[in-house]
């Protein structure tokens, strides 16, 4: 079953006569369980299909449905408690609030949940340890390496117990060791927890532990030719 599929999307940005179209009908189908990794040259519209797909911004034409949900039509409202629930974000530069802590930042997706706030504590502790950094859970994100800030960011991601992880070149700003932590993290998720992923990344080690692989090409997703 696809939990994610894309028909034809189309995104531009700018008004008029500055109208430039960066996704040309991209078509693109992600099943339950599977672990998409999307490659492509810098601007060829890799992060810009991500948040489409994360519903964080809104399609120019086309369909685009996750979880049974048209996302492209919901009001702002309606999408954001929906985003909540069904997609965690991961993004290369970690979006953490410099000034709340590891808990802190990882409760803000509960913060729509109606969970009460001993709950969102006692979730988000969890999720941090899942991650392993229950020993840093008071930490504010100045004081935690690029690699256990990343963490932060996917233990915010996994809190809402949300079907589909996007990543946006999760390893891109971390060193080799930290980064393949982030990634034995995500490929457990995806193997013992059945969580759906679709990670951008220039990284080959991290495109090689995807179970698929596809380039973005003049806007258009195409399955990655076989390497060898
Ligand atoms: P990638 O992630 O593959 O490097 P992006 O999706 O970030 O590519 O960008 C694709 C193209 O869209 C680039 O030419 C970029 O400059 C342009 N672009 C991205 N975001 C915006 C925006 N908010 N406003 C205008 N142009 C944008
Ligand atoms: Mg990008």
């Amino acid at each position: 079953m696809s939990l994610v599929s894309v028909r034809n999307l189309r995104k531009s940005y700018g008004l008029g006569a500055n109208s430039v179209e960066v996704l040309h009908g991209v078509d693109l189908d992600v099943a339950e369980g599977e672990f998409v990794a999307l490659m492509g040259p810098s601007g060829s519209g890799k992060s810009t299909l991500l948040n489409l797909i994360a519903g964080l911004d809104k399609p120019s034409a086309g369909e685009l449905t996750v979880a049974d949900a048209r996302i492209g039509e919901m009001s702002a409202t309606e999408l954001a408690r929906w985003r909540g629930r069904h997609i965690g974000f991961v993004f290369q530069l970690y979006h953490l609030m410099p000034t709340l802590t590891a808990a802190q930042n990882v409760e803000v997706p509960l913060l729509l949940s109606g969970l009460d706030a001993a709950r969102r504590r006692r979730q988000a502790r969890i999720a941090l340890e899942v991650v392993g950094l229950s020993h840093r859970i008071d930490h504010k994100p100045a004081q935690l390496s690029g690699g256990q800030q990343q963490r932060v960011a996917i233990a915010r991601a996994i809190v809402t117990d949300a079907p589909l992880l996007v990543c946006d070149e999760p390893t891109g700003d971390l060193d080799r060791a930290s980064a393949d932590e982030v990634l034995d993290l995500l490929g457990a998720f995806n193997r013992e927890h059945g969580k759906t992923i679709v990670m951008v990344t220039h990284d080959p080690a991290a495109a090689a532990r995807a179970t698929r692989q596809l380039h973005l090409d003049k806007g258009r997703a195409v399955d990655a030719p076989a390497t060898h």
